[in-house]
C-alpha cells in the first residue's frame, strides 16, 4: 500500500484510551480519524473527527463506518474476526489482519504459532473438559495455571491449580470454558517488546520495557530496561519472528518471561498498541501510537531511539483524584483518558516520569 496522503481518514475499531491516544497521534500527522465503538461518549470519540456508534456485528453501522475510511485499524484485540473479514470484503484494507487476530485471540493458537516460528513458550495442554485437567497436571507438574483460551486480560479468567483435587473448583472458577493449562514459568522478571512492521515488511522495535504487575494489572513499566545486551537482542529477535510470522502490519506487543537461567519465554502477544509501550510518549523520538499510525498508513516507520529513561505508572481508579499533585510534578507528564467514573481497577490515566 502506498503512503496515505495528508488529510486521509483512518478508521479505528474500538473506542477506549488506546484509540484516544492513536487518534491524537494521527491528528498530529494530519490525518482525520473515525472511531467505531459501542459507546457514544467514549475516550476515543471525544478527540476524533467522526464517531460511528454500533456493535461489532452491526453490518449496517460497519458499512457506514467503512464508507468514511481510507484504511482501518483496531485498538482492541477482541474485535470479532468476522468483523474484520466483513470490512475486508467491502474492499477495505484492515491492519492488522483477521489472521493475526484469530491467532492472538486464542492462547492455544498463539502458543502453537509461537513454537512453530521458533519462539519458546511454557509447556501447555489444551483443556476441553474438567476431566482433561488431572492428566495434564500430571504431565506439566503442579502448580499449573488454568486460563480461558479466549478473552482473558489483566489476570482475569485464570486460576492456579495446585493438585488434581482442585480440578473441579478450578474448572468452575473459569466458567467451564475451553481453556489452556500452563506449566508455571519460573521467571525472575517480566519484560515486553513493542515493535512495528510496515506494509513493506520493514520492522522496528522499541527498547524493551520491564513490567511490574500488582493484582494481575500492569502497575509500572521502566524503560529502557536495564538488561544485558544479549537479552535485549534476543527479545527483539522474538518480536521480529512474531511480526514476520503473522505477516503483521502495525504495532504489537510481545510479553516475555525472563527465566532464572536467562532464557526467554513468550507469554502473550497483544495485536495492538500496549500499556507497556506508553513510556515511549516521552521516552522515544517517535512513540508507539504515531508508529502504529505510520505503519497502517504506509508511511516510513519512525525513529525508535530512546531519548531518556522513563518510569510509566498507571493511574487506576481513585489514583486519578491526585491529578493536581501529579500535574505539579517536575520532569513528568500526565496523560488522562477522560473517563467519567473512576471505578476500582479502571485505567483512568498514566504518568511518565523521566528518570534520567
Ligand atoms: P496473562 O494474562 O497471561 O498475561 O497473565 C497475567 C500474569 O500472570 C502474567 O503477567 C504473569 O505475572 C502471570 N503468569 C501468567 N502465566 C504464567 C505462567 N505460565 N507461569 C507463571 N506466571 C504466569
Amino acid at each position: 500500500m502506498g503512503p496515505l496522503p495528508l488529510g486521509a481518514t483512518i478508521g479505528i475499531l474500538g473506542d477506549g484510551q488506546l484509540g484516544r491516544m492513536l487518534s491524537q497521534a494521527a491528528s498530529r500527522l494530519g490525518f482525520r480519524v473515525a472511531i467505531f465503538g459501542p459507546e457514544a461518549e467514549s475516550p476515543a470519540a471525544a478527540v476524533s473527527a467522526v464517531s460511528v456508534v454500533g456493535g461489532y456485528r452491526d453490518e449496517a453501522a460497519l458499512k457506514a463506518f467503512a464508507g468514511q475510511c481510507d484504511v482501518i485499524t483496531l485498538e482492541f484485540e477482541n474485535i470479532p474476526v468476522e468483523t474484520v473479514d466483513f470490512l475486508t470484503g467491502l474492499g477495505k484494507v484492515v491492519a492488522p489482519s483477521s489472521r493475526a487476530l484469530g491467532i492472538t485471540q486464542d492462547r492455544v493458537n498463539e502458543k502453537t504459532f509461537a513454537r512453530s516460528n521458533g519462539v519458546d513458550t511454557v509447556d501447555f495442554a489444551t483443556i476441553d473438559a474438567e476431566t482433561d485437567i488431572a492428566p495434564a497436571l500430571e504431565r506439566l507438574g503442579a502448580p499449573a495455571l488454568l486460563k480461558t483460551r479466549r478473552e482473558g486480560y489483566d489476570g482475569k479468567g485464570q486460576v492456579w491449580v495446585k493438585s488434581a483435587d482442585e480440578a473441579a473448583s478450578a474448572w468452575a472458577a473459569i466458567g467451564g470454558k475451553p481453556a489452556i493449562l500452563e506449566a508455571r514459568a519460573d521467571f525472575v522478571r517480566e519484560i515486553s517488546v513493542v515493535a512495528a512492521r510496515g506494509h513493506d515488511g520493514a520492522v522496528k522495535a522499541f527498547p524493551i520495557g520491564e513490567n511490574h504487575h500488582v493484582g494481575g494489572i500492569l502497575s509500572t513499566t521502566t524503560a529502557p530496561a536495564d538488561v544485558p545486551d544479549a537479552l535485549h537482542a534476543e527479545a527483539h529477535d522474538i518480536a521480529r519472528k512474531v511480526l514476520n510470522g503473522l505477516d503483521y502490519v502495525g504495532v504489537l506487543a510481545v510479553e516475555l518471561f525472563v527465566l532464572k537461567s536467562g532464557g526467554l519465554l513468550l507469554n502473550e502477544i497483544a495485536p495492538r498498541v500496549h500499556n507497556s509501550g506508553h513510556w515511549t510518549q516521552e521516552g522515544c523520538v517517535c512513540d508507539q501510537f504515531e508508529q502504529h499510525m505510520r505503519a497502517v498508513a504506509g508511511w516510513p516507520l519512525g525513529d525508535v531511539t530512546a531519548r531518556c529513561r522513563i518510569e510509566m505508572t498507571n493511574l487506576l481508579g481513585d489514583d486519578i483524584l491526585s491529578w493536581p499533585a501529579l500535574a505539579a510534578e517536575p520532569n513528568a507528564r500526565l496523560h488522562v483518558y477522560g473517563k467519567a467514573e473512576p471505578r476500582p481497577g479502571r485505567k483512568m490515566g498514566h504518568i511518565n516520569r523521566i528518570l534520567s
